[in-house]
């Protein structure tokens, strides 16, 4: 059961429309709506937990879904020269905007560090 008002639980149920990437019994993965990169993808666990700070022992095995299944997505899609960055936005100053942890998979540009 998803979160009450949490936009990402909306989209895993289909609620809200989105361009679905990959599923599987505990990870979902779509477009993100504004993208940062020629590939920008949202990585994010069907159960809700609202970020990175809320990620509990017991989340163990969900937490490693959602990690395999971004590299099984970066493989696939054959991202320019085998790169990609993944990121997990923690809280309003790192600009979390969405309550629903998600990893961020951005690929086909160069990448610059630090990021800003
Ligand atoms: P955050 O800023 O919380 O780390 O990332 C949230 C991401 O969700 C942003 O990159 C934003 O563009 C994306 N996003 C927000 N609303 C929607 C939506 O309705 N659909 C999709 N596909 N992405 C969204
Ligand atoms: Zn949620």
């Amino acid at each position: 059961m998803g979160e009450q008002n949490c936009l990402f639980c909306k989209i895993i149920a289909g609620e809200i429309p989105s361009n679905k990437v990959y599923e599987d019994d505990s990870v979902f993965a779509f477009y993100d709506i504004t993208p940062q990169a020629p590939e920008h993808i949202l990585i994010i666990p069907k159960k809700h937990i609202s970020g990175v700070d809320q990620i509990e022992a017991e989340d163990s095995e969900t937490i490693s879904a959602v990690m395999y299944a971004a590299k099984k997505i970066a493989q696939e899609k054959k991202v320019r020269d085998g790169s990609y960055r993944i990121v997990f936005n923690n809280g309003p100053l790192a600009g979390q905007a969405v309550l629903h942890l998600h990893a961020h998979l951005l690929a086909g540009r160069p990448m610059k560090w630090p990021p800003g």
